[in-house]
């Protein structure tokens, strides 16, 4: 399986991309690790992004392309790979299917995980952290065992500045407007698959593995 995965911030994605990588025994593949990996490692292509982040700028797509390009060539993607964060334009999107073709090979879905803007907001406005552990909490659907404290520490927990109703809609909104032209690109091609994001995890994963396996 050749996966793309899509979704807006707080749509589980991480959680379903792990499902979905045990799954099919395939890696997942998160543009920010790979980043991270790379310059860490100072190879090549790190030390080329580097330079573009030590001055603020933003990483150019040809740039961007040849990490994943990179990733994508290991011995553990040849059975498939799950793509996470990448590609975010409809640009990247197009080098990315000459990549694949220059390696004699497609992608066979885009997930694309929708989910209400309001539960969005819900989810992430109840969201608590603790100061101490960093353990995550959330005032509605995972409730600590006594408010404020947390479980694993009796430390405090608090509420990120941006996870507030404001910023949430605000870069959900934001979201949409950058994706929209990539979801139209893979509809053309017939790859997109949208899953109702408004469940439970489970819910969610099965639906995916049902779309992705031709049985809904
Ligand atoms: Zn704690």
């Amino acid at each position: 399986m050749r996966l793309i995965l899509l979704g807006p911030p707080g749509a589980g994605k991480g959680t379903q991309a792990v499902s979905i990588s045990e799954k099919y025994k395939i890696p997942h593949i998160s543009t920010g690790d790979i980043f991270r990996y790379n310059i860490k490692n100072q190879t090549e292509l790190g030390e080329k992004a580097k330079a573009y982040m030590d001055q603020g700028l933003l990483v150019p797509d040809e740039v961007v392309v040849e990490i994943v390009e990179d990733r994508l060539k290991d011995q553990d993607c040849k059975q498939g790979f799950l793509l996470d964060g990448f590609p975010r334009t409809v640009n990247q999107a197009e080098a990315l299917e000459a990549v694949l073709k220059g390696m004699s090979t497609g992608l066979d879905k885009v997930i694309n995980i929708e989910v209400d803007k309001e539960i969005l907001v819900r989810r992430a406005v109840g969201r608590r952290i603790c100061k101490n552990c960093g353990a995550t909490y959330h005032i509605e659907f995972n409730p600590p065992g006594k408010p404020g404290i947390c479980d694993k520490c009796s430390g405090e927990l608090y509420q990120r500045d941006d996870d507030n109703e404001k910023t949430v809609g605000k870069r959900i909104e934001v979201y949409l407007d950058e994706t929209q032209p990539l979801i139209d690109f893979y509809q053309e091609k017939g790859k997109l698959v949208t899953i109702n994001g408004n469940n439970d995890i489970a819910v969610v994963f099965d639906k995916i593995i049902e779309s992705l396996e031709g049985r809904d």
